[in-house]
């Protein structure tokens, strides 16, 4: 096959549709706006173009099987360059409504690591496929449409580039519905259908490093909201000892600015788990703030006339509230429908629709499980109760502990716990 696929965006999901592509023999070429650091400087280092890189990023369950399905060598791949696997119920502290989980295995193995390693593995093994290519600090800026078939991309630097199939990855901020409209002669149009929930929370996370012999006896540690005056908190621990902490304050709280406020905020939380863990612990950044964090769902799968040959997954179509961590999880799943689809179409224009509409079916879950409402907006009807019920109860029960996981992990619905505790 000689097929030439280009994908607009450089993150973890377009690198995983990239390997997608790869994998089926297509010449891939990815364009990505910035520039990657080096992958030779030891600890996380964020990058330009992924603002949210300075914070941590958690890879859920579900995502880790989707990860598996494209890059089969990515978990040996990323321990050699240091991140840590360890258990998400055993090895991590997790403080929920009614106290803290017991510390029993629950199978769901996550890694200690940044997400600048996780992007370098992706780059790196990427590039062993001799077909597919990186293209550095080279935006997208246009599409080449014709006959209603994505022919190619025009980029900044004045080129145009053709391909049978463009992927769009670009992330939540994609200029794809300017760049539709603009080809259709339609700028003035009605901007694309969406849903869109706002998060209650502001972020504030700061990279920490915490020398050898201090480290905290778990690799991750979450507080809820609840029974803490709103306020919530994550710490993962990275690859060469960085840990990364990050603070949840309510929209209109102020978050912290220094480290006197940045500590006198985790005082309260986690009942001095986090303080005691950042005793030792050294900032090496200054403190990152992140407030544009809305859930928005946009209905592609509802737009007429989408062309062939055009396909958009990731944040460019789904962006969630990162308080669940399931970006890089939702952007995976979507490449592993890619796979799909380009495995059931065959040759000929890739169908976009028909991938859209797949994937509209794909974000529901997630977005339920995120925001707590159906994909049109109105509120699922949860049974608060008994999800109480069973939240109150994890604390004592390892089963209901590794179940509500699994649901966290996108390994289980949200429905079928219901059903347990109903049962
Ligand atoms: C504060 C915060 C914390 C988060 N924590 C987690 C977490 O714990 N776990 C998790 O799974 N997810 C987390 N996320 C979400 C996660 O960052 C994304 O969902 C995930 O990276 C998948 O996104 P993507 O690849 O679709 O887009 P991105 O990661 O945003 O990548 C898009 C890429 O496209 C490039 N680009 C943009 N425009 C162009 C253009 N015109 N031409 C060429 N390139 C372009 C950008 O430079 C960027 O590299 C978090 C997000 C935020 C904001």
């Amino acid at each position: 096959m000689n097929c030439h696929a280009i994908v607009i965006g450089g993150g973890p999901g377009g690198l995983l549709a990239a390997h997608t592509l790869a994998s089926r023999n297509w010449q891939v070429t990815v364009l990505e706006r910035a520039t990657y650091p080096s992958a030779a400087v030891a600890g996380p280092q964020p990058r330009r173009g992924a603002p949210q890189s300075h914070c941590l990023h958690m890879l859920m369950g579900a995502g880790a099987e989707a990860f598996d399905a494209i890059v089969p060598d990515w978990r040996p791949s990323i321990l050699r360059h240091g991140a840590l696997p360890f258990d998400a119920l055993q090895d991590a502290a997790m403080r929920l409504p009614g106290g803290w989980l017991p510390r029993s295995a629950s199978g769901i193995t996550m890694y200690a690591c940044s997400r600048t390693l996780l992007e370098n593995v992706l780059h790196e093994e990427l590039l062993r496929y001799p077909r597919a290519q990186v293209v550095q600090a080279s935006p997208v800026v246009g599409l080449d449409i014709r006959d209603n078939h994505v022919a190619g991309v025009h980029t900044a630097s004045g080129t145009t580039l053709s391909a049978e199939l463009v992927v769009d990855v670009s992330g939540t901020a994609s200029r794809l519905p300017h760049w539709l409209a603009d080809q259709t002669g339609q700028s003035d149009a009605e901007p694309w259908p969406e849903t869109v929930v706002a998060s209650p929370w502001n972020y504030a996370s700061r990279w920490f490093r915490i020398a050898g012999g201090r480290q905290p006896d778990w690799q991750c540690l979450t507080v809820a909201p609840e029974g803490n005056g709103g306020c919530a908190a994550m710490m993962l621990r990275a690859e060469e000892d960085f840990w990364n902490v990050v603070l949840l304050g309510r929209k209109g709280q102020v978050m912290p600015q220094n480290d006197v406020e940045f500590r006198a905020f985790t005082a309260p939380l986690a009942d001095g788990r986090l303080s005691a863990a950042l005793e030792g612990a050294r900032p090496v950044t200054p403190i990152h703030h992140y407030g544009r964090t809305t859930n928005r769902l946009r209905h592609v799968e509802d737009l007429l006339g989408w062309p062939s040959g055009l396909a958009a997954l990731g944040d460019s179509v789904l962006t969630l509230d990162p308080y669940f961590g399931l970006g890089m999880t939702n952007a995976a799943r979507g490449a592993v429908l890619l796979a799909e689809h380009l495995d059931a179409q065959g040759s000929g224009p890739f169908d976009g629709p028909a991938y859209q509409q797949d994937l509209a079916r794909l974000n529901a879950a997630p977005w339920r499980l995120v925001t707590g409402r159906n994909t049109d907006g109105t509120p699922v009807h949860r049974k608060s109760a008994q999800l109480a019920q069973l939240y109150a109860a994890a604390p004592s029960s390892p089963d209901i502990a590794r179940a509500i996981l699994e649901v966290q992990h996108l390994l289980r619905s949200e429905d079928s716990l219901m059903k347990g505790v109903a049962a």
